[in-house]
């Protein structure tokens, strides 16, 4: 029998890449997003999933919408994606973020445990949550000190959605997901603005980017490959957490010189730092330990930080000029 999947959050980077895996898999998928005073498809439109799927409005802070969607689809898949996910825009909007990332999630879980309790839930956590961190390596075990409005929001999520699974017993499993990204991720993401500019430069539309902090260090990983992790937990028999992560780590300084290099130029003579874009609290060194998902679920990176600037520098030059993306 089809399986139904609720997706939240449909219209964002993850949204698009779980929309297009679920479908390749049969899946019956129904994607919710709130009305927006402006076209927000383009990412669906770009895996040409748009046409295969269904699109319900709601938002997840207005739990009616939830509780609505929920009744109506009788989904047996439900993965909570939706969030203000932008760490730096969580200052400026801290009590929006909360609603979103924090209320969200326990809107979604009051709705699965009062209509479809035989749903299985995922919930998108973070390697934000580890923030200042008490491991050099993170994993399931280690101690959270979360360091933004972003991540305290995300971690009441994770938590609450560990909380439901222990009061009453819900399927309901949380993904700590370390960086991942695409030619799909938004443009105020770093390795995204940096494949942007790295276009715009190589096609004589610009000369400089700015940044903020170069010695932050993050584990970067590919968002298609870390969409089948979302779906390969709740294909197990019990709900859990799991990391899920490339295990390296890179400063945004190398990984910088990466995209530049992948377009023939050199980093150092385009970019500046601009203390204005330094953070409040930044999360210095992430690099996160996956062997649990590796053992339990099978899962494996397949793609490295090198491949993935180079799709992603491809796929900008494409966008800006169509040119050919030769160094
Ligand atoms: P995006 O920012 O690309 O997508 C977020 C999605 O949430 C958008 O579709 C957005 O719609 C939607 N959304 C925002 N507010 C609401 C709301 N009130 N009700 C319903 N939908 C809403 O994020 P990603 O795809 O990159 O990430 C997916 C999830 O994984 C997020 O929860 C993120 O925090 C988390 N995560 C992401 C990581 C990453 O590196 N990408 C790492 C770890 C966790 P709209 O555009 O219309 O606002
Ligand atoms: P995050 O890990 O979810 O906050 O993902 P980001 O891509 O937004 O930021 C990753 C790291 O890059 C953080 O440590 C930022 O401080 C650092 N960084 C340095 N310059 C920039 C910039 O111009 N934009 C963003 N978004 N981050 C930057």
């Amino acid at each position: 029998m089809t399986k139904t999947a609720l997706i939240t959050g449909i219209t964002g980077q993850d949204g698009a890449y779980l929309a297009q895996l679920l479908l390749r898999k049969d899946y019956r998928v129904v994607g919710l997003t709130p009305r927006r005073g402006s076209d927000t498809m383009w990412r669906l439109r770009e895996l040409d999933v748009l046409p295969r799927m269904e699109i319900a409005y709601g938002d997840v802070t207005d739990m009616g919408s939830v509780f609505g969607v929920v009744s109506e689809y009788q989904p047996d898949e439900i993965y909570n994606l939706a969030a203000q996910s932008f760490v730096g825009a969580s200052w400026d909007q801290p009590v929006h973020t909360a609603d979103v990332n924090a209320i969200g999630a326990v809107n979604l879980l009051e709705a699965v445990r009062k209509l479809r309790r035989e749903a299985r839930f995922y919930q998108a956590s973070t390697s934000e949550m580890f923030g200042k961190v008490a491991a050099p390596r993170q994993s399931e075990a280690t101690p959270f000190h979360p360091r933004s409005p972003y991540g305290v929001a995300k971690l009441y999520a994770h938590w609450i959605t560990i909380n439901y699974r222990e009061s009453f017993g819900l399927h309901a499993s949380s993904g700590i997901l370390f960086n991942h990204e695409s030619p799909l991720r938004g443009i105020e993401f770093v390795t995204r603005k940096v494949t942007d500019a790295v276009a715009r430069i190589k096609l004589g539309q610009a000369d400089k980017v700015s940044l903020g902090n170069l010695d932050a260090q993050r584990d970067w990983g590919y968002a298609a490959d870390y969409v089948d992790a979302m779906w390969r937990m709740l294909q197990q028999p019990s709900p859990d957490d799991y990391v899920i992560a490339t295990g390296v780590t890179t400063c945004i300084r190398d990984m910088c010189r990466m995209a530049f290099a992948h377009a023939g130029l050199d980093w150092e003579r385009h970019v500046s730092v601009d203390k204005a874009l330094f953070r409040p609290a930044e999360v210095d060194l992430l690099c996160g330990d996956a062997s649990k998902a590796a053992e339990r679920l099978g899962w494996r990176p397949a793609t490295d930080l090198s491949q993935l600037m180079g799709m992603m520098v491809e796929a900008d030059l494409r966008r800006h000029g169509e040119a050919p993306a030769r160094a």
